[in-house]
């Protein structure tokens, strides 16, 4: 090995994952806003470029979407950050969440990693088989399913946070009623080429109440099974 590849490995590539580069990413995490510190190390933590094709990998720790596959992708990490964060938000301890969009598995995992009790769906069976993989691999235990994700998991609810990973005109009803009382659901709202990322919370009355947390770019919510 040259002096000038040991000096300095990752312009030749090397270490595009490293610890290094993952906290590079906390950084600019924090930079922009995210104060959660549990919500920080679980991203500091959980390897995103084990969720994204091989070829991809030195992209992983960019605070960038990435392609999936069928046309889906890997949200970016702020994002993530930012979904993850409201369901703590105002002193929450959630305990059992719904995710809407498995897609790679990494917002789960995340979810996972902050020890919650994760339910996630997805209507693309081979991203599910590819997430539930990682899943094992890993050691999450996670439970998921193979469905229209609109639907929620009634039999599993009710549910302290709901994320929902892919945008919709609407809010969709089925899901706010699957919210416990004290619970937060977060999803993109709006039209296919931009959105707003809205947060529901039910209080312990079960009275509703929004807002409106930014400006995001979703893949659509779509309905039927694809195999
Ligand atoms: N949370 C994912 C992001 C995936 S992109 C991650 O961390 O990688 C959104 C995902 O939502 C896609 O995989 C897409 O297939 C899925 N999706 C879209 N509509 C859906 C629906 N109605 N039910 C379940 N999953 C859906």
């Amino acid at each position: 090995m040259t002096a000038r590849m040991r000096l300095h490995p990752e312009a030749i590539g090397m270490g595009m994952t490293s610890q290094r580069v993952r906290d590079r990413l906390i950084e600019r995490l924090r930079e922009n806003g995210i104060v959660d510190e549990r919500v920080l190390n679980a991203i500091r933590t959980v390897p995103r470029h084990l969720f994204i094709d091989e070829a991809l990998a030195t992209r992983a720790y960019e605070d960038t979407a990435l392609p999936i596959g069928h046309g889906q992708t890997i949200s970016q990490p702020w994002v993530v950050a930012k979904m993850t964060e409201a369901l703590f938000a105002n002193g929450a301890q959630p305990a059992r969440v719904l995710e809407v969009g498995t897609g790679s598995g990494y917002q789960a995992a995340i979810l996972a990693a902050l020890g919650l009790e994760v339910h996630t769906v997805e209507r693309i069976g081979e991203l599910l088989r590819t997430a539930r993989k990682r899943f094992r691999a890993l050691g999450f235990n996670i439970r998921s399913k193979h469905d229209d994700g609109r639907i929620g998991w009634p039999e599993n609810g009710p549910f302290d946070g709901i994320v929902v990973t892919a945008a919709a005109p609407a809010l969709v009803d089925a899901l706010a009623t699957q919210l416990a009382p004290g619970g937060t659901l977060v999803a993109p709202v709006g039209g296919s080429c931009a959105q707003s990322l809205m947060c529901l919370r039910k209080d312990a009355d079960g009275v509703i109440s929004q807002a409106n947390l930014a400006p995001v770019v979703f893949v659509p919510l779509l309905s039927g099974l694809v195999d």
